[in-house]
């Protein structure tokens, strides 16, 4: 079976070449373990950070090893009593065609609930960020203005409806203009800003937030953070959840210091990482369920085709070519 390694420990913007495919023998079924065929595979930014070997909250990938992610899978064949072929599983899987996988961890997703691509996004790691992350630390309240950075992503496009869902005035921020376009037009966004054709995003966010910003979403960091930090309102909360501005940067980024802006409003920024929430993925899973139900929950996904597809679908996350969340189907 093909399966996609890590090759080089990439030094700025990844490349192709920091990947390569072998081949290998799947191993014989042990008891208790699963044979599984990769039918989705989901790239995320966060994948960048596990690619170096500085330390973060995931340990790092390991060079000539199998690239790990979240893979919706159907059992092939089973040796545990809990799954039976012909079922799907989710979990953390490697960048296999067909692998052999210890059952724990993995968890059954019925295809006739949500297609099977969803609970790699908004039924998902990544719509579980967006809820917990924005209710948790965004303690967001009816009327307030909610700003969202990357926001016609996967994170972001469901944090801002969830913004509206929730009462809130909800402005994204994202990279041209079709994709602010989306987010109004698909996604109920209030207003929206493409930060690649503005040049004074301080100005353009005090437009676009004449009443300032309540909650700021932060999932791309570095100058266009810096500019929301002149726009916060007293006691304003700043999520901290990713910061795909900087992943690649060799240097420490020239960053404005934050701290006066946050003691002049008495304003708070936390860090969140969607892992640390465990105790209360499956309460966000049934609401997330539950608004797709109801019609209140949109979600929008940019599908690959083709397992040798996955690193470049991965590479180009960070030119934002993905509208929505970003997966391969193998
Ligand atoms: P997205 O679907 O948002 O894809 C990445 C997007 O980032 C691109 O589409 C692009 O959109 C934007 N982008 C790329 N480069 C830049 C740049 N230099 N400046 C500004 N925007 C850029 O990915 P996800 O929704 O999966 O992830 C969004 C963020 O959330 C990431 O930072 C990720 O690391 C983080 N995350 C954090 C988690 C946590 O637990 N803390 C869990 C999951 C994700 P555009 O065209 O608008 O530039």
């Amino acid at each position: 079976t093909r399966t996609i390694n890590l090759k080089n420990r990439p030094t700025g913007k990844p490349e192709l070449t920091d990947f390569d495919f072998s081949t290998s023998v799947i191993p014989e079924l042990k008891e208790g373990e699963l044979l599984l065929s990769t039918k989705y595979v989901s790239v995320d930014p966060y994948l960048r950070g596990r690619m170096s070997d500085a330390p973060s909250y995931i340990p790092p990938f390991e060079l000539n090893k199998p690239i790990a992610s979240g893979v919706v899978a159907e059992v092939l064949e089973s040796k545990n009593s809990k799954f039976s072929k012909g079922d799907h599983v989710l979990g953390m899987m490697e960048w296999k065609e067909t692998q052999v996988a210890k059952a724990d961890g993995l968890i059954k997703v019925d295809p006739d609930k949500a297609p099977l691509s969803a609970y790699l996004g908004v039924l998902g790691m990544t719509g579980l960020t967006a809820y917990l992350g924005l209710t948790e630390i965004g303690k967001p309240k009816k009327g307030e203005t909610l700003l969202v950075s990357g926001a016609a992503g996967a994170v972001g496009s469901v944090v801002g409806q969830i913004g509206k869902i929730l009462g809130l005035r909800v402005v994204g921020i994202a990279g041209t203009d079709e994709k602010v376009e989306m987010i109004k037009s698909e996604f109920g966004f209030d207003e929206g800003i493409n930060y690649n054709s503005t040049e004074n995003m301080i100005e353009a966010i005090a437009k676009a937030c004449p009443d300032g910003v309540d909650v700021y979403f932060d999932n791309v960091g570095g100058e266009i953070s810096d500019a929301v930090l002149f726009n916060i309102n007293k006691f304003s909360r700043t999520i901290n959840c990713g910061a795909i501005s900087v992943y690649n940067n060799t240097e420490q980024p020239k960053s404005i210091s934050v701290q006066p802006f946050l003691v002049k409003k008495s304003a708070s920024m936390q860090g969140f990482v969607v892992f640390d929430y465990a105790d209360k993925h499956p309460q966000g899973i049934m609401q997330l369920a539950e608004w797709l139900g109801q019609g209140k929950l949109h979600h929008t996904e940019t599908i690959r085709e083709g397992f040798e597809n996955i690193p470049q679908a991965f590479l180009d996350l960070f030119e934002g070519k993905n509208k929505g969340k970003m997966v391969v189907k193998i």
